[in-house]
C-alpha cells in the first residue's frame, strides 16, 4: 500500500472500520515517510489476516473450519448454533480490524477461548484442551481456575449482563 502523497510504502494503520454493509473495510492509515494521512477500502475477504500455525506453516483465515472446531467443543452443550455463529463473526471482525496481514493461531485461539469461557465453561475447557494440549488433570485445574477470574472480570465489565432483579410482590 503505497502512499499517495510520496509513493513510501511504510504506513501504520491508525483506525479499521467496517463499512454498513460489512463487505468493506475502511482504514485510516498515516505514511511513516512524509506522515500525511489516507484512506484505504479493501474487500472484507481480501483483508482477514493469515493464520500463522505454530510450525510457521501460513494458512488463509477458515471460518467453517472455526466453527467446525466450536461445535465439536460445545457437542451436548446447551448452545446455540446461532450464538457459535455470532462469536464466529467477532472473531473474524476482531482479525480484520487487528489490520496485521497474519496472526498466530495461538492468539486466534486465545480469543475464541476469551469468548467461549463466557458461553459455556465445559465447552471451553474441551476447547482449551484440544488447542493449548492439555497433558493432565493440573492443566483442566489452572484452566477452570483461570477461567473462574475471568468470568468474574467479565461481569464486571458488564453489569447489565446481570440477571434482573426479581419484580417486588406488591404489598398484600
Ligand atoms: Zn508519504
Amino acid at each position: 500500500m503505497r502512499c499517495p502523497f510520496c509513493g513510501d510504502e511504510n504506513n501504520r494503520v491508525i483506525d479499521s472500520r467496517l463499512g454498513r454493509d460489512e463487505t468493506e473495510i475502511r482504514r485510516r492509515r498515516e505514511c511513516q515517510e512524509c506522515q500525511r494521512r489516507f484512506t484505504t477500502r479493501e474487500r472484507v475477504e481480501d483483508v482477514l489476516p493469515r493464520i500463522v500455525k505454530r510450525d510457521e506453516r501460513r494458512e488463509d483465515f477458515d471460518r467453517r473450519k472455526l466453527l467446525a472446531s466450536l461445535e465439536k467443543a460445545c457437542a451436548k452443550r446447551p448452545v446455540s448454533v446461532d450464538a457459535l455463529e455470532r462469536l464466529a463473526d467477532r472473531i473474524e471482525k476482531r482479525a480484520q480490524e487487528s489490520g496485521d496481514p497474519e496472526v498466530l493461531s495461538d492468539r486466534l485461539g486465545e480469543w475464541v477461548l476469551d469468548e467461549l469461557v463466557r458461553i459455556d465453561t465445559l465447552a471451553a475447557a474441551r476447547f482449551a484442551s484440544v488447542f493449548r494440549d492439555f497433558q493432565n488433570a493440573d492443566d483442566y485445574a489452572a484452566f477452570f481456575e483461570d477461567a473462574a477470574a475471568r468470568r468474574a472480570a467479565a461481569r464486571e465489565e458488564l453489569p447489565s449482563v446481570r440477571a434482573p432483579e426479581p419484580p417486588r410482590r406488591p404489598p398484600a
